[in-house]
């Protein structure tokens, strides 16, 4: 029926771009934006300093969808997200990231997101919101956990005391990290408060280890089980049971520059190992079948095993600012888009 596992064929990563508006500060030293959004999927840019340089057709990026300074993120939701976010019910799992230098609003996307997943409503698939997910035939269980990975560290951000986490293989489930908190999602206000608790923990880092949230990605994942409401329809359509995965990704601007330079991973530069290696397997899945996926090279590659390829599905929001100051970032950012594509 309507729950059935849908046969995969292949399905690509959808890309999509944010265009955050200038802020207080780079109005305040008179930045100027330099990219233009010429259509739902293309985005241009602008400056002509570099005009005789490059030819046109370079300066101008296709993907599946970019989003002007305009666009909330409740648009960014619906046309960019909202699909690969709620496969989650028909227990297929998937992962959702935030990708762009710090600033670029990341954040600013992803808390957004997170809460139209899970809050939404969406009638015509009578969904008031993943917490009490309402279907004639199945119930749903929805369970929330939050950890970052920190120099290739795994915190529980439920469990602030706690250890780093440890990644175990499980025969049956794939990857597992070991003790982490689940709590199971009862309503919006439990929602709420999960998420502060979860931003706090962050930020208090943030203070503590200079700007560690740069350096450091958050995944909130929700696993959603549902079971059929009837006994007698057990056996015809079993128990479902899959997780959404969402990204907030460490700034990009160091893996940007380790990239150009052509340098080594470094010392005291794990950050890098999980984003650099996230770079890579999108690059060979996005490239299709027959390659070995190097899963097992980061922390944050390893815990979303079973939500990337496969039957998975991908999405990936890249942020860039306007600024002309920043260009170079976020050309490099488009660039990472265009590797996913
Ligand atoms: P990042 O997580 O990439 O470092 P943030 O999400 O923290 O960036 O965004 C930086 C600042 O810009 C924040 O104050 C945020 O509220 C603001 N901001 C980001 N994106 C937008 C947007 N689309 N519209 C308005 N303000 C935004
Ligand atoms: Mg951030």
């Amino acid at each position: 029926g309507n729950f059935a596992l849908s046969n995969a064929e292949e399905e690509r990563i959808f890309v999509s771009i944010r265009v955050r508006p200038l802020n207080e500060r780079e109005r305040a030293r008179h930045d100027v934006s330099d990219w233009e959004c010429v259509s739902t999927n293309t985005i241009k840019f602008k400056n002509n300093g570099h005009a005789e340089q490059r030819p046109l057709s370079m300066d101008t990026y296709t993907f599946d969808r970019v989003f002007g300074e305009k666009c909330s993120t409740k648009q960014v939701y619906e046309e960019g997200i909202k699909d690969v976010a709620l496969s989650v019910v028909r227990g297929v799992n998937s992962s959702i990231f935030a990708y762009g230098q710090t600033s670029s609003g990341k954040t600013h996307t992803m808390t957004g997101i997170t809460d139209y997943a899970c809050c939404s409503s969406i009638a015509s698939e009578r969904l008031t919101s993943l917490v009490t997910f309402q279907h004639k035939d199945r119930e749903f269980v929805v369970k929330f956990s939050s950890m970052e990975i920190y120099n290739e560290a795994v915190r529980d951000l439920l469990n602030a005391g706690s250890t780093s986490l440890r990644i175990l293989d499980d025969p049956e489930k794939g990857t597992v990290v070991e003790k982490l908190t689940e709590e199971t999602l009862t309503d919006r206000g439990q929602l709420q408060r999960l998420l502060s608790i979860c931003a706090a923990e962050r930020t208090t880092e943030e203070t503590a280890m200079n700007e560690a949230s740069s350096r450091s990605h958050q995944i909130i994942r929700l696993t959603v089980e549902s079971n059929p409401r009837d006994y007698a329809d057990v056996a015809r359509s079993g128990a479902l049971f899959a997780s959404v995965n969402f990204v907030d990704l460490a700034g990009s601007e160091r893996a940007a520059q380790t990239l150009s330079a052509g340098t080594r991973l470094r010392e005291g530069s794990h950050i890098n190992r999980s984003l650099l290696s996230l770079g890579t397997v999108i690059r060979k899945l996005s490239k299709g079948r027959n390659e070995h996926v190097p899963y097992r090279d980061s922390k944050l590659t390893r815990i979303l095993q079973n939500s990337l390829g496969g039957n998975a599905r991908t999405a990936i929001i890249c942020t860039i600012s306007p600024a002309r100051s920043q260009s170079e970032q976020s050309r490099n950012t488009l660039l990472f888009a265009g590797c996913a594509k």
